[in-house]
C-alpha cells in the first residue's frame, strides 16, 4: 500500500526521536508530531468529520499546516490546500467547487472565510496565530488521541491543489494517495544516498503548492529528515537559516536563485553545507544558473513537473547526469514523449540544448506528454477538461502538460515555452523563453519576461518587460539593437518596457496574462 500516513508513521517508527520540524529556533520531534496530527484527526473525528470529508488549509509555511495536513490525511481526509494570498473571491471558489467543511486559517485570514461562509459547506473555522471572531483557536481545537490510522485506498484522493492559476479559472486536481507517495520517494531516489535521516531541508517553498508539498516536505519526513518551514520568501533570511542551521538540501523557483545573487552581499554568503540544490516551477535562465554556481559550492540541478503530475517527471540528477538548459531525463517509473498534435513522436535531436537561433524549432518541437503513477486521477468534476487532458495509447493513459519541448538521443528533455505562451507573431512563432534567455544576459537586466501584445498588422507583436539592474543606464533601443545583433529580425522585442517588478505568482511564474492585461489597460489610456 502506497498511503500517504503509512509512509510517515514508518519513518515515526525509525526516526522517532529525530526532528522532524524545525522553526524558529525549536524542534519537534517525530514523535511529538506523530502526536499532534493524532490530536488534530482526533479533532476532527470529534467534530463529525468523516473519511472523504474535504479540509482546507490556508496558511503559509508555519508548523500548523503540517500538522493539519498529515492530521487530516490520517482520519482519512482529503486535503485541500489554498495559497495564502487568495482573497474572499478566490477562496469563495476554491471552497464552494471542492465543499470544504473545515478550514484552517491563520488568523488574519478567517475575515475572508466568513464572508464567503454562506456560499459554501464551511462549518468549522479553525484560526492559527490568534483568535479570530467565528474561528476556534488552533490549540484550543486539537483533541488528545492517538487514532488508527483510516483505512484508504492507494487510489484515493489525498489532496485537491488547485492548478496555479496563471491563464484562468483555477481547477481541482485530484491527486491520490499513490500519486503523492510515489512522487515523494522517487524525488528522494534523485539524490545520491536518498534523502538522509540527517538531512535538514530548507522549507521556503509554499506548502499549498504541489512542488513544496511533495519533494520538499513530504520527501523529507519520509526519510526521517527535518524540513524547516520558512513563512515567505526573504532572501536574507534564507541564507542566514542555510548558514545558522547548517541546512543540507535545498529547493527554490529561479526568480529566488536570481534573488540571492542579485543581493548586495551575495559574495559573502556561506552555502558551503548544502549538498543539493533543486530547482523547478519554471525554466531556470542558464545565466542566473552559471552566475549561481560560480559564486557558491553546490550544484544547482534543474527538475520539471506540474501540479497534475504530483509534481515530478524530469529531473537533471546528480545520479543520472546533468546537462544545463535541459529539464533532465524522465524520473524513474514514469514514461514520457514529445508528440505532435496527431501523437506522432517528434523524432530527438542528436545532442541537446541545441542552438535555437539555428535550428528550425517548431520542427523538433512538439507537446510533452507524460505517463506514471504520479499522474493525477483527473480535474475534480470537469469532465471536458479531462477528456482534453488525456490520451489513451499504447494501454497507457498520456497527460498532455501543454508545454512544448524536445528531447535528444540521450533522454534529455527541453523546454522549449508553454503552448499557450508561443507568440506568432506575422506568421512567426516566436518562443518568448528564447528572447528572455538572451535579455538575462544583458549585464542591464535584473529581470525580464517577455509577452505576446496584440498588434493590428502581425496578429501579435514581441514585447519585453524589463526589471534593469539598479545603476543600470540603458535605452528602449538598445535593448532593441541587442536583440536585433542577436536572433533573428521577426523575434527582437518590437516594444521594450521597463518596470520596477514582474507580477509573479507565490511560486515563481511570472504572470503573463496581468502583464498583457496592463498593457491593454496603458494601450487604452493613450
Ligand atoms: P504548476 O502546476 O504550478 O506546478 O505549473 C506547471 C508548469 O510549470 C509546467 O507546465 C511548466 O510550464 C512550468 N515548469 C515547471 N518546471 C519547469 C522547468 N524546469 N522549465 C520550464 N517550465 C517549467
Amino acid at each position: 500500500m502506497t498511503n500517504l500516513v503509512t509512509n510517515l508513521a514508518a519513518a515515526v517508527e525509525e526516526h522517532g526521536a529525530n526532528t522532524a520540524v524545525g522553526f524558529q529556533g525549536s524542534e519537534t520531534s517525530y514523535e511529538e508530531f506523530w502526536g499532534q496530527t493524532g490530536a488534530f484527526a482526533t479533532a476532527l473525528e470529534e467534530r463529525g468529520i468523516e473519511a472523504d470529508d474535504r479540509v482546507a488549509i490556508y496558511l503559509p509555511n508555519v508548523p500548523p499546516f503540517l500538522i493539519a495536513f498529515h492530521g487530516t490525511l490520517r482520519m482519512g481526509g482529503t486535503v485541500v490546500p489554498m495559497n495564502p494570498q487568495y482573497k474572499a473571491r478566490e477562496i469563495g471558489h476554491l471552497l464552494g467547487d471542492s465543499e470544504a467543511k473545515v478550514v484552517v486559517a491563520l488568523a488574519d485570514l478567517v475575515p475572508f472565510v466568513t464572508e464567503v461562509q454562506d456560499e459554501t459547506s464551511v462549518e468549522h473555522i479553525v484560526s492559527v496565530g490568534g483568535d479570530a471572531e467565528g474561528a476556534t483557536e488552533f490549540t484550543e481545537f486539537l483533541e488528545p488521541g492517538d487514532p488508527d490510522i483510516a483505512d484508504r485506498a492507494d487510489d484515493d484522493v489525498a489532496v485537491q491543489p488547485y492548478t496555479s492559476g496563471t491563464t484562468g479559472q483555477p481547477k481541482g486536481v485530484q491527486l491520490t494517495h499513490e500519486n503523492l507517495a510515489s512522487n515523494a520517494n522517487a524525488a528522494s531516489e534523485l539524490i545520491p544516498d536518498g534523502i538522509r535521516s540527517d538531512d535538514k531541508q530548507l522549507g521556503v517553498l509554499p506548502l499549498f503548492h504541489i512542488y513544496g508539498m511533495t519533494v520538499v516536505m513530504n520527501s523529507t519526513l519520509f526519510h526521517g529528515g527535518a524540513y524547516y518551514p520558512m513563512p515567505e520568501w526573504d532572501a536574507q533570511k534564507a541564507i542566514s537559516l542555510i548558514e545558522d542551521e547548517e541546512l543540507t538540501l535545498m529547493h527554490g523557483v529561479p526568480a529566488m536563485y536570481n534573488d540571492v545573487i542579485n543581493q548586495p552581499n551575495a559574495e559573502e554568503f556561506d552555502l558551503s553545507s548544502v549538498r543539493l540544490c533543486g530547482v523547478g516551477g519554471s525554466g531556470i535562465p542558464v545565466e542566473v544558473l552559471r552566475r549561481f554556481e560560480e559564486l557558491y559550492e553546490p550544484t544547482v540541478y534543474e527538475g520539471y513537473g506540474l501540479t497534475e503530475t504530483s509534481p515530478i517527471t524530469h529531473f537533471n540528477s546528480p545520479v543520472e547526469g546533468r546537462r544545463v538548459g535541459s529539464i533532465g531525463k524522465t524520473v524513474p517509473g514514469v514514461d514520457s514523449r514529445v508528440v505532435t498534435d496527431d501523437f506522432e513522436d517528434v523524432p530527438p535531436v542528436e545532442e541537446g540544448p541545441i542552438d535555437e537561433d539555428e535550428a528550425d524549432l517548431d520542427e523538433i518541437t512538439g507537446e510533452i506528454v507524460v505517463s506514471g503513477p504520479n499522474v493525477m486521477k483527473g480535474y475534480y468534476g470537469l469532465p471536458e477538461a479531462n477528456e482534453e487532458a488525456f490520451t489513451e495509447r499504447d494501454g497507457k493513459r498520456w497527460f498532455h502538460t501543454g508545454d512544448l519541448g524536445y528531447r535528444d538521443e540521450d533522454g534529455f528533455f527541453y523546454v522549449v515555452d508553454r503552448e499557450k505562451h508561443m507568440i506568432v507573431t506575422g506568421g512567426y512563432n516566436v518562443y518568448p523563453r528564447e528572447v528572455e534567455e538572451l535579455l538575462f544576459e544583458h549585464e542591464a537586466v535584473a529581470d525580464v519576461a517577455v509577452a505576446g501584445i496584440p498588434d493590428e498588422r502581425r496578429g501579435e507583436t514581441v514585447k519585453a518587460f524589463i526589471v534593469p539592474t539598479p545603476d543600470a543606464e540603458i535605452t528602449e533601443d538598445e535593448i532593441r539593437e541587442y536583440c536585433l545583433t542577436n536572433l533573428a529580425e521577426y523575434k527582437h522585442p518590437r516594444e521594450v518596457e521597463f518596470v520596477e517588478e514582474l507580477p509573479r505568482t507565490t511560486t515563481g511564474k511570472v504572470q503573463k496574462f496581468k502583464l498583457r492585461e496592463q498593457d491593454d489597460a496603458e494601450t487604452e489610456a493613450e
